[in-house]
């Protein structure tokens, strides 16, 4: 009784720290609080459930497993690169997937130990939360497993689809839906396991059809999946801090997915059966040379530092070039040197810059760029027509005017408007297209100018540059 007391409001505590720590997640400056606030609240619900002595028989198991799962987990966040999150976020929700399957299959076959029946003779509650938490954690599992694939370039990130694909979809559908209610009145193992083969199948049919730009939606909107799964698990296990955090999981993730489709101007149902995006990022003409002959105007680092000390203002766009370099640093220092001279310098964000949300918020925050200089773009996009320079780093999609075009593949994703600055430099690799696949006019214009290089290189040499050091 005394436990049940203590182990309720432990329970209620962490919840509400769950709900703190998202909260504090919404912006960089209180993320790091935010982050604090969810590990206290995961140690606090591991360490009430680990002290339930009714419940644990075998301490040195769950030890070992504790260690092993640590110690995986710290060398991959130790090893991990920013770029590579996605990918990571993804395999991770394979693992929450898998978690309810399993725990699903042992309450089936030891139904008195959770308090739910007896075997043929489970609650009927329980027989739908478990078949519930059993079917979307096996979606979960396969359909995290193929997004991490695409993603890490183990599979083409390219759609997959064939003919009829829509059909399977739906016939597997409704052949869960059907077998889920066969299986809540006959309690029969074996339809049980058909639902779980077949949820595992329609994790892959539905993730392979969808390209390589769309994936990280698809891994929010696992992400939510997974918390779902969490809280069908959580009725059964009658555990309620599992309810409300599978349910806060659950509904962020799907309201992540929605505002990543309304920053990209697409339903939600156009990127499920869309298959939009090939998920290579080839490169276009590379040389300063070939990118003179297709009417491009390629400028030198000295050009580029000439022209910013010019100006009386300054906006730094940076994208996913940004992020693969690992510029920030340097971009920053740019920033800096500028300021140093009386230019105003801003950095403007789109909400779908770089491949995850808040990719380029993380990346400036890591680079310690204060927030007051960082604008989101519908705060910033009104002050590119006044700008001297906007100085475009990595980034292309985002900026890309073909989005006003309604047969662009991007078409209505609002965008950047940099073309409206006086001049435009833009510091890639080469003319080569960014993740939607599609050419951007922009490095044809006369107010552009191309810095062609690698982004962190061309920060590096601009600061050498600033500070009036030859390289
Ligand atoms: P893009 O993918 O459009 O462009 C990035 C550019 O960076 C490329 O054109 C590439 O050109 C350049 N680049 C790559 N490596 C380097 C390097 N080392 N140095 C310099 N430049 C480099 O990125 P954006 O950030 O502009 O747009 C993001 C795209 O991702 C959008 O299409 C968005 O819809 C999509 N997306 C983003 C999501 C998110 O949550 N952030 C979610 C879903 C989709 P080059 O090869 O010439 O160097």
């Amino acid at each position: 009784m005394i436990y049940a007391n203590i182990a309720g409001l432990s329970y209620l505590i962490a919840s509400v720290l769950f709900i703190l720590a998202l909260k504090g997640l919404s912006h960089p400056e209180t993320a790091r609080r935010g982050n604090l606030f969810g590990i206290i609240a995961m140690v606090l619900a591991v360490v009430v459930t680990l002290a339930n002595t009714d419940l644990i028989s075998n301490y040195l198991l769950i030890i070992i497993a504790v260690a092993i799962g640590g110690a995986v987990g710290a060398a991959i966040a130790l090893k991990i690169k920013m770029t590579d999150l996605p990918q990571l976020v993804a395999i991770l929700h394979s693992l929450v997937g898998l978690a309810a399957v399993l725990i699903a299959k042992s309450a089936f076959y030891a139904p008195e130990r959770y308090g739910i029946g007896a075997v043929g003779s489970i609650h009927l509650n329980s027989l739908i939360e478990m078949s519930l938490g059993d079917a979307i954690g096996a979606v979960t599992f396969t359909g995290s497993i193929i997004a991490f694939a695409k993603l890490q370039g183990i599979m083409s990130g390219a759609p997959i689809t064939f003919k009829g694909q829509h059909a399977l979809n739906a016939l597997i559908g409704l052949a869960i839906i059907g077998l889920t209610i066969f299986f809540c009145i006959s309690q029969d193992p074996v339809v049980f396991w058909i639902i779980t083969a077949l949820s595992l199948l329609i994790g892959i049919t539905l993730i392979i059809p969808i390209g390589g730009a769309d994936m990280p939606v698809i891994v929010s909107m696992l992400n939510s999946y997974s918390g779902w799964a969490a809280a069908g698990i959580g009725f059964t296990l009658q555990n309620n801090l599992l309810i409300i955090a599978g349910a806060t999981i659950g509904s962020s993730g799907a309201i992540l997915s929605y505002i990543m489709c309304k920053a990209m101007n697409r339903s939600f149902l156009n990127v499920l059966f869309g298959g939009f995006g090939s998920g290579d990022s080839s490169g276009g003409a590379s040389s300063a040379q070939q990118a003179h002959e297709r009417g491009a105007n390629v400028g030198s680092v000295e050009d580029a530092a000439f022209l910013m000390r010019q100006a009386s203002s300054v906006i730094i766009v940076p994208g996913y070039g940004m992020a693969v370099a690992q510029a920030q640093n340097a971009v920053k220092e740019m920033g800096e040197l500028l300021q140093a001279e009386g230019i105003s310098v801003k950095y403007a964000i789109h909400p779908v810059a770089g491949r995850m949300p808040g990719h380029m918020n993380v990346l400036l925050a890591d680079a310690n760029v204060p927030y007051d200089m960082v604008f989101e773009m519908d705060d910033i996009n009104s002050e590119f027509s006044s700008c001297d320079v906007a100085f475009v780093m990595g980034a292309n999609d985002v900026t890309n005017p073909a989005a006003k075009d309604p047969k662009s593949p991007i078409a209505g994703m609002p965008i950047l408007e940099v073309e409206r600055a006086a001049t435009v430099l833009f510091c890639k690799r080469s003319l080569g297209i960014g993740y939607a696949g599609i050419d951007n006019e922009l490095f044809y214009r006369p107010n552009t100018m191309m810095l062609l290089g690698d982004a962190k290189d061309t920060a590096d040499k601009l600061v050498r540059a600033l500070k009036g050091v030859s390289h």
